[in-house]
Parts: C-alpha cells; sequence; structure tokens
C-alpha cells in the first residue's frame, strides 16, 4: 500500500452536519436500497466507457465488463468492483466530495418530512452514492481512471470527513466501492440477504454481475487443506444482462415469454397471452404484460407490474403510472424517461405518466381485439378466465370500453359464445333489446329449458361483477338484461287462460306467503304447472342487500322478495285443480306444486326442505 503521497484532509463541504444524519436513519425500513444504488454506479461506469468505445475515443480495450459484488463476514465489509470508467482525483473531488452531495442535498431538502411509504418519493433514486453510508460507518472508493491518471483511494467516515491518498497502489481501470458495514446492519453480509436484494434490484443491469461470498471461498482452501480443492465459485452472473422486454417481438418465441414469466414471477402456472410493449419516441418505454390464469373469483386479483427505470429495478406496482386495472395483470416495464426522483403527487400530475398510461390501455385493447378478430376460437376458450378483468377495467375505464366494446362476449348456456351484438341480431324477433340470463346453470335449468325450447339464448351472468357491469351495458346500450325467472312474457304461449279465484286463494294459503302474487297465464310449455316469477329490480336489490351484509354493512336481514306465481292455465294439472278446487286433497298438490315451483327457482332452506320431503312421502304413500 502506498497511502503516503500527497495526502489531503476535508470534510464534505455542503451543510454536512445536516446530511450525514439524515442518510443514516433516511428511509429506515428500505435501507437495501443502497446496494441497487453502488450497483448501478458500477454499471454506469461501464456504460460509459463502452460509450466512449463505441464512439471510437478509446481502442485496445475488450468488452469484458464485469462486476463484482464482495461479501467478507469476517472483515465485516461489503465491496462492489467494476472495471469501467474510474475516476481520476480531480473527478473523485468533484463528483464524489461536491456534486453528488449537494444533489443529495437539494433532494434530502425538497423530500425530507414526507412519508416515504405513502406519498413520499418512486423509487428513492438521487440519493446515490451517499446511501452506503446508510449501512456504512466508513466507506473507501478506490479508483483508477481509465486514462493515464494514477488511482486515489478515498475513505470516508459517518460524519463525513474523508482523507483523499492520491498515487494509490492500483493497477487495473475501474473503481471498487468498499463498505464497512456497521454492527446495526449486520445482516447486509449475509449471503441470503444479499442475493434476496440482488435479486430484486439487479436481475437485469446490463453489466454482468457476480456474487462472491470471500469467506467461504476462505473455509472452501482451508477445508481441503491447501491442496486443490474442487468447490465451484459462482462463475455465473446472477442476473440477465439483455432481458426479453429489449429484444423485438419478432424476435422472441412463445416458450421465452412463458420462461420469462415463470422466472419473474415464480407462478407455476402458464400466463393466458402477452403483451410485448414498444413505444417509440416520444414514449420509448418498453415492456411484456401478461394476462395470469386466476383460478376462481375469490383468487387474489393483486398482480404485480414491477417498474425498472434502464434496466434498474425501482418498485412494484406503481400505482400512478399503471392504470388501475391493469394492476390485476403482471409484468415488466421500463421507461427511461420517467423521472424517477420525484413525489408521487407529481406523477399524479405529470402529461408524461399520462400518455404512457393510454397507451398501456391501447395497447391491451388492441391485443384483446386482435385476437377475437383472427383467433376468435382461441379468444372464447380464453373468455372465462378473462372476462373479469375486462369487465372491471370497461367499468373503471371509458375509454378501454369504447376501444373493446365489440370484443366483449356473452357465454351461453349451451357452451357457445356471442358478441352483444350477435346475441341481439338473434333476439330481434323474440326478445328485441332484451338479453336474458342465468346466475346459476343447476337452480335455474327448469326456466332455462323452458327459454331454450323457445330459441331463445339464454347468457351465462354468474359473477359478482356481472351485475354492476349489467347495469353498465343497460345504460350504455339502452337494453335490459332480465333473468329467466324475472319475466313470463318469453314463456308465454298462445292458448286461452282463464281465472279462478278461488283456486288463487287457495296457494296464497299454502304457501304461507303475504307477499305472494298468483296470476293465471298460458305458457308455451304446458308441462310445467306452476312458475315462480321474481321481478328483476327487486331481485337486484336483494341481491345488493345481500352483498351489503356479507361485507358488514349493514344487517344481514330476510329481505322479503316480492314475487309472483304463474299457474300454466295449459297444464293438465291446474285445470284439475281448477275443477277440485274445494277438495281437501287440491290443497295437498297445490301445496306440494308451490314447493315445486319454488325448487326450480331457488334451494329451499332447510326446513321447508324437511317440510316438501316429508309431503313427498305421504303423496306417495296414500297413492300407491
Ligand atoms: P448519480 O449516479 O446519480 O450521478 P451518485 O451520487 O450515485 O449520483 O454518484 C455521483 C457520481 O460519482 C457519479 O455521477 C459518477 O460520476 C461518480 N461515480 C460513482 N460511482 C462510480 C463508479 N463506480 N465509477 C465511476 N464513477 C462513479
Amino acid at each position: 500500500m502506498s497511502e503516503n503521497m500527497n495526502n489531503q484532509k476535508g470534510g464534505i463541504s455542503v451543510e454536512r452536519e445536516h446530511i450525514f444524519p439524515i442518510i443514516k436513519k433516511w428511509l429506515y425500513s428500505e435501507k437495501e436500497i443502497f446496494i441497487r444504488e453502488i450497483v448501478s454506479n458500477a454499471c454506469d461506469a461501464v456504460t460509459k466507457l463502452r460509450r466512449l468505445i463505441s464512439l471510437g475515443k478509446i481502442k485496445d480495450i475488450e468488452d469484458d465488463f464485469k462486476i463484482f459484488v464482495r461479501v467478507n463476514k469476517e472483515e465485516k465489509t461489503l465491496t462492489v468492483s467494476d472495471n469501467g470508467i474510474g475516476m481520476t482525483l480531480d473527478e473523485v473531488k468533484n463528483y464524489i466530495c461536491q456534486i453528488a452531495l449537494s444533489g443529495a442535498f437539494d433532494f434530502i431538502k425538497e423530500y425530507e418530512g414526507e412519508d416515504s411509504s405513502k406519498n413520499g418519493i418512486i423509487g428513492h433514486f438521487g440519493l446515490g452514492f451517499y446511501s452506503s453510508f446508510m449501512v456504512s460507518d466508513t466507506v473507501d472508493v478506490i479508483t483508477k481512471s481509465y486514462t493515464d491518471a494514477p488511482a486515489v483511494k478515498w475513505v470516508c467516515n459517518e460524519a463525513g470527513e474523508y482523507e483523499i491518498f492520491e498515487n494509490y497502489d492500483k493497477t487495473e481501470r475501474g473503481t471498487d466501492v468498499v463498505m464497512h458495514i456497521t454492527d446495526d446492519e449486520a445482516e447486509f453480509l449475509d449471503e441470503f440477504k444479499l442475493r434476496e436484494c440482488l435479486n430484486k434490484y439487479c436481475s437485469f443491469m446490463p453489466v454482468e454481475i457476480y456474487f462472491v461470498n470471500e469467506c467461504e471461498e476462505h473455509k472452501c482452501e482451508h477445508d481441503h487443506n491447501g491442496e486443490e480443492c474442487d468447490c465451484k465459485h459462482d462463475n455465473t452472473p446472477i442476473n440477465d444482462t439483455n432481458p426479453l422486454w429489449q429484444k423485438l417481438p419478432s424476435e422472441a418465441t412463445d416458450e421465452e415469454y412463458k420462461d420469462f414469466y415463470k422466472k419473474v414471477f415464480t407462478d407455476f402456472k402458464e400466463p393466458l397471452f402477452h403483451i410485448h410493449i414498444n413505444a417509440d419516441y416520444p414514449l420509448n418505454f418498453k415492456g411484456i404484460l401478461y394476462f395470469p390464469k386466476i383460478n376462481h373469483e375469490y383468487d387474489s386479483l393483486e398482480g404485480q407490474v414491477k417498474l425498472y427505470y434502464n434496466q434498474v429495478f425501482v418498485a412494484d406496482n406503481i400505482k400512478e403510472v399503471i392504470p388501475e386495472f391493469m394492476l390485476m395483470l403482471k409484468g415488466v416495464l421500463d421507461c427511461p424517461e420517467l423521472p424517477l426522483n420525484v413525489s408521487r403527487s407529481y406523477l399524479q400530475n405529470s402529461a408524461y405518466v399520462a400518455k404512457m398510461s393510454a397507451h398501456i390501455v391501447k395497447k391491451v385493447a388492441d391485443k384483446l381485439n386482435g385476437m377475437f378478430n383472427t383467433e376468435r376460437e382461441k379468444y372464447e376458450g380464453l373468455w372465462n378466465d378473462i372476462k373479469m378483468f375486462i369487465e372491471y377495467g370497461c367499468m373503471r375505464d371509458r375509454k378501454f370500453y369504447d376501444r373493446v366494446k365489440g370484443s366483449l362476449l356473452l357465454g351461453l348456456t349451451d357452451g357457445k359464445y356471442v358478441t352483444l351484438d350477435e346475441y341481439l341480431e338473434n333476439a330481434k324477433e323474440k326478445n328485441e333489446n332484451t338479453v336474458y340470463y342465468a346466475t346459476n346453470m343447476t337452480v335455474q335449468a327448469q326456466y332455462i329449458s323452458l327459454f331454450n325450447a323457445r330459441k331463445i339464448d339464454v347468457a351465462v351472468l354468474d359473477k359478482v361483477i356481472d351485475t354492476s357491469f349489467m347495469s353498465m351495458l343497460e345504460e350504455d346500450r339502452k337494453i335490459k338484461f332480465v333473468r329467466v325467472d324475472a319475466d313470463i312474457e318469453a314463456l308465454k304461449g298462445d292458448g286461452e287462460s282463464f281465472e279462478n279465484e278461488k283456486l288463487a286463494a287457495v296457494f296464497k294459503e299454502v304457501s304461507k306467503n303475504e307477499k305472494l302474487t298468483v296470476k293465471f297465464e298460458t305458457l308455451a310449455d304446458d308441462s310445467t304447472p306452476a312458475l315462480l316469477n321474481i321481478s328483476e329490480e327487486s331481485r337486484r336489490m336483494e341481491d345488493m342487500m345481500k352483498f351489503y351484509a356479507a361485507n358488514g354493512m349493514g344487517g344481514g336481514m330476510d329481505f322479503p322478495v316480492e314475487s309472483t306465481l304463474i299457474l300454466n292455465t295449459g297444464s293438465k294439472l291446474i285445470k284439475k285443480l281448477a275443477d277440485d278446487v274445494d277438495s281437501d286433497k287440491a290443497k295437498i298438490i297445490a301445496h306440494q306444486v308451490y314447493m315445486l315451483a319454488l325448487l326450480s327457482q331457488r334451494q329451499l332452506k332447510a326446513d321447508e326442505l324437511r317440510e316438501f320431503l316429508s309431503d313427498s312421502f305421504k303423496l306417495l304413500e296414500n297413492n300407491y
């Protein structure tokens, strides 16, 4: 070591007594950020040198650039080394001692007091090199410029007092940043923790990064008693320097997209499909968004969109940048244009972010429309998996709805898929501007078969979100959605019907439901003696009350639904009952018919079911 010539001492000039204590406790919960800052500085140093080479300003340098992250638990040091551009004495003075710190000072001054986790700084960029002091009591920078200038060593303690050693003994080009980790932050000497951080922040940085645990290396030599050991040190970089999003979509294979997804999101389920975004100037950002496979309605719908800045990880799910409903997707976005050392409120009002967000929405809509137009069968196959996302998106973002309007499908009870326009076209004669739907194929089977017998399509809308989505379509398209058990018009036949007040009174009596209305109609299908008809509005209201109750908003009271019992005057049984209305047997049969009508409309409650079963058995017994 030759720390002898022209040693210079100094203190970081810009109000250091303010800055260092702040750095120390800055972003307490996210101290690991320093790794990203120091490693990305090393990447920048290589990138700068590469640029000089490509401009022809320097020759004779091989493109064998590497970054090493070395940890030494015994010495309590963490060292990041690069063979990039390096610094001369003047550069150390200018870039490390002054400018960087004054930059950091402005930064801190601006954001001091903001709660970083809520509305603070996105990505926490800007603190740069000095973030190393969040975890170190001393930091050494040993650097040799790519020029002929001699190497320099700079040592700075946590009070911001530094010492510079000129003509330091380092011959290879590049910079070592040696962080002397404090006892409080000893976790940053742990291999597992370090690998985790490197994985999070540095996985796609553009220069190869190697991790070395020096103590393990040492132990290994030791254990083998000086003999050559066969321990393999990691000689594969921890990062992928050329991530898939940087490729042209035409150059990447489906397999690559799937592998990338599995690796980045550690999700073993294959994604449904992806969208590769390559936005040119002036937007200038790239990314890949995936539609994940969601197993069922109550799976967590929270996706994960990772934001990068020139291949450096910034943060997950930045709501200001990605449209809210897209947060259900998984993916990566690399936005070199985004000023990241800004607050959330800046992003919320940024014209660039608004354009970027609109571009993403457009790309997703284009992809859906493209699949609908050219791969309809595949698109139909995916519909059940993506419909929730799309419906939610349509409700959250009018522009998205306008774009994908024509590609929205309705799944029918017979397993086919039609667009709303196709449905309405088919329905033109029998049920103009009305979409019939079922919410439960099993419970409403009886009604569905009546509609199908009349060749009226029934859509399946069985998700919680469907109710709100229907209301939106009703308003926008001036149409009506009617559940199969809510409308008798479509089921009416041509025959004459009769009225029988006495029979109506019997049914009212056996139903024990004071709110029940009894009506006589001739239905198209005379094998069904009676049907319950519940008005669409009243049922939606009931559903809403149930939803609120289930979500702890309001009591779970049993909301009485107004229902109408339709007696089918075309049915033999009803005719017989009308003729025999005064007998006791008529009452027993009427009760049974009512229970069956109830059963075909909804599941019976426990005591109803018990009563129904025992009555049925009695009926069989007496008629055998
Ligand atoms: P920023 O990277 O945002 O400019 P930093 O505080 O991280 O701010 O770094 C300040 C400056 O120090 C950099 O701009 C660069 O000139 C210099 N620097 C830091 N690390 C290195 C390195 N590993 N190699 C060469 N120069 C470096």
